[in-house]
């Protein structure tokens, strides 16, 4: 299999072409097309450097409408350096994508520049739990119309005592919203999450 028919669009095709990305991986041939296609759930077991982030980001780029300005997408991630690995990538994949905006939301920098940035908008935020729940709370993030919420590396999201963070943060989005959900192992906590706030979702493993 090859990029090209995986039913991604010209521009993230010329970013994967840019980028050197020659063939996608395990991951990104089995999760692109369902994602890409069919309005579902989804439960990937993927480690890191199988090439999730494209996994997830194509895509939740290529759903992304440019015409509104809320936050469509959001990405929970452990760590403030995993979250800004993501924002660096999702900004990559998105560069022939005039208009569309990331922003990285994460604990240890500052609130109000990170306020600044929300209110120049972000079609994709990309978070860690903590500093996310606070900024909700404080309503300066409104989710309240995000069509797909990504959970990435879940088991070290849980791992690091995140459980509720997330779940006061899901309570705060659509009951019709996606939720994909990327973990390298699935221990019950993980599978409890799946089970409390996902669909019949599909799964895959690489
Ligand atoms: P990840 O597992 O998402 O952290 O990706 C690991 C690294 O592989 C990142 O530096 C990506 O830019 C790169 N990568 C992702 N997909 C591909 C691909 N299909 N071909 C080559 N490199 C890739």
């Amino acid at each position: 299999t090859n990029f090209e028919n995986l039913g991604l669009s010209q521009d993230l095709l010329k970013a994967i072409q840019q980028m050197g990305f020659e063939s996608p991986s395990e991951v990104q041939q089995q999760a692109i097309p369902v994602l890409l296609q069919e309005e579902t759930d989804l439960v990937a077991l993927a480690q890191t450097g199988t090439g999730k982030t494209a996994a997830f980001g194509f895509p939740l780029i290529q759903q992304i409408d440019l015409g509104k300005k809320k936050t469509q997408g959001l990405i929970l991630s452990p760590t403030r350096e995993l979250c800004l690995q993501i924002t660096n990538e999702i900004e990559k994949y998105s560069q022939f994508i005039g208009g569309m905006k990331t922003v990285a939301i994460y604990g240890g920098a500052s609130i109000s520049d990170q306020e600044r940035q929300i209110n120049r908008g972000a079609h994709i935020i990309v978070a860690t739990p903590g500093r996310m729940k606070d900024m909700i709370s404080r309503r300066m993030i409104d989710i309240t119309e995000i069509d797909v919420c990504v959970l990435d590396e879940a088991d070290e999201m849980l791992n690091m005592g995140f459980y509720e963070d997330i779940q006061d943060i899901l309570k705060n989005t659509p009951k019709d919203r996606k939720t994909w959900l990327f973990s390298a192992t699935m221990p019950k906590e993980v599978a409890q999450i799946a089970k409390d706030f996902m669909k019949t979702p599909q799964e895959i493993t690489v």
